[in-house]
């Protein structure tokens, strides 16, 4: 059997007005959006630090600074196909992911399916195994306040 090695992504971003959300490619409709430097999809940033935490290849700010203007408004689904990229050149296949979404508003069932097909086409990791779930804080903390979203993830990567 081939070695699989895991990884573990965590990404937040500020909810405030004037931004469009972003989550997982996805334009969600909502009166507000994740700010940040790039598109500040928290979904692609958690997978992608996952996958990278897979492989013990960094995180997405090494790969990716917020300081380099070359990344300001970045796509983030782009990020998360060259962070694939990399580990592919490093000899890992992504077989599975499994996404957390922890927010209080908007609800995210009917973005999952169109979610994980972006996921699925900017990894190789087919739709069938990628995990997509949404749950709420219980009004608890900067996410029960609805000041912003935060995402966990977990990615499975097999080794060439
Ligand atoms: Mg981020």
């Amino acid at each position: 059997m081939p070695a699989s090695r895991t990884g573990i992504g965590y990404d937040s971003h500020r909810l405030v007005e004037g931004r469009p959300l972003i989550l997982g490619g996805q334009r969600i409709p909502f009166e507000k959006g994740l700010l940040g430097h790039s598109d500040a999809d928290a979904v692609a940033h958690a997978l992608t630090d996952a996958i990278l935490g897979a492989a013990a290849a960094g995180d997405i700010g090494k790969l990716f600074p917020d300081t380099d203007p070359q990344w300001k408004g970045a796509d983030s689904i782009k990020l998360l196909f060259e962070a694939c990229q990399l580990v592919r050149y490093r000899g890992f296949t992504p077989r599975q992911c499994d996404i957390t979404v922890i927010l209080e508003r908007p609800k995210l069932g009917s973005h999952f399916t169109a979610m994980a097909e972006t996921l699925s086409e900017a990894t190789g990791i087919p739709v069938s195994a990628i995990g997509l779930k949404a749950k709420t804080n219980e009004g608890m903390g900067f996410v029960g306040r609805g000041e912003g979203i935060a995402v966990i993830a977990v990615a499975t990567l097999e080794e060439a």
